[in-house]
């Protein structure tokens, strides 16, 4: 039986054990919310150590996470992430020009050409605001700093 598996057959019991000692509704729903906390945590551990194993790491050789929130300037951050825009990039006739457009955009609103993907350094602003509660990366326990792939979301994130 997996690890996961065996968190949720006790919560389960447990579940059971509620119901037939308290049974009233609003205890009830007290326990459904903390069960489906925790498995938006669990979905955010598991997020977090796919993250690890893809950059060669245990859990072992970490020294602490770090957010977006946290990327300061001695950290070197270069990430890029996948934005659509217009390709009239640099043009007078769209005025769009780089901006990011929200992804399912097939073409662009300003003057009607298919947009296209394009891999684009996070802004540092979006470090702070959009990515603050994102787990970014690692400092491992010999002093490194490792990005992952794909920036961890918050527990809220996962369903
Ligand atoms: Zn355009």
């Amino acid at each position: 039986m997996s690890k996961a598996q065996a968190i949720v057959d006790t919560m389960l019991e447990s579940f059971e054990k509620w119901d037939k000692a308290y049974g009233s509704y609003k205890e009830l729903q007290a326990v459904k919310t903390k069960q489906h906390q925790l498995y938006k945590e669990m979905g955010r551990a598991i997020a977090y150590e796919r993250e690890l194993a893809r950059a060669g790491l245990k859990k072992a050789d970490v020294s602490h996470p770090i957010s977006g929130g946290n990327v300061g300037a001695t950290h070197n951050y270069k990430r890029q992430v996948e934005i659509t825009r217009c390709p009239k990039t640099n043009s007078f006739a769209c005025r769009t020009g780089g901006k990011e457009l929200p992804s399912d955009t097939a073409e662009c609103p300003e003057c009607g050409t298919p947009t296209v993907k394009a891999k684009v350094p996070v802004p540092p602003s979006d470090l702070r605001k959009k990515y603050a509660n994102y787990i970014v990366g690692v400092e491992t326990n010999d002093g490194r700093f490792v990005w992952f792939e794909e920036p961890v979301p918050p527990a809220s994130a996962f369903s």
